[in-house]
């Protein structure tokens, strides 16, 4: 469970109250209701022809396994836009999302985000290469994948033939 035990608004320290149907914690001083809210990441699947772009994990959780390009979304930012962004910083390949998957709420144990919003994407340009926190960039056939380090990245694989467009 979150916690937060000074308000963001004065620094006075918060009490927990039933606030809008479940315990929140409360300023003591200026009576502002905190509200936690979902950690948003995106997640975005590649495919060119049978192969799917993967990224090896530069850092932990999960270093030195591969998933599919993802990231979290700026707080003012459009997630397609954050599909983009992560996809051409961790691949070197500029892509144009297509259309959404699912959006996922916390499949993954290791809490990385609330929900993951997961786009079908197509590459327009570019040169792969490896970036920001991903180690290596690759594409993978279907019958030879490396090791997979993210449930959400297995989930979206093993809907794989039914998302062919
Ligand atoms: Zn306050």
């Amino acid at each position: 469970m979150r916690v937060a035990n000074y308000c963001p608004v004065c620094g006075a320290p918060t009490v927990m109250q039933e606030r809008f149907g479940r315990q929140r914690p409360v300023c003591s001083q200026c009576n502002h209701t905190i509200f936690f809210e979902p950690k948003v990441a995106v997640v975005i699947f590649v495919v060119e022809g049978d192969r799917v772009l993967l990224v090896e994990r530069a850092n932990d959780p999960a270093k030195g396994t591969w998933a599919l390009p993802a990231g979290f979304v700026d707080s003012d930012e459009d997630p397609r836009d954050a599909a983009a962004r992560e996809t051409l910083e961790e691949t070197g390949l500029t892509v144009e999302v297509t259309h959404l998957l699912d959006v996922l709420h916390r499949p993954d144990p290791q809490g990385l985000a609330d929900l993951v919003i997961a786009y079908r994407a197509r590459v327009t340009g570019g040169d792969l290469q490896a970036g920001d926190d991903a180690a290596d960039a690759r594409w993978f056939t279907r019958d030879v994948l490396p090791m997979i380090g993210f449930r959400t990245t297995e989930i979206l694989l093993g809907r794989w033939p039914q998302d062919e467009d």
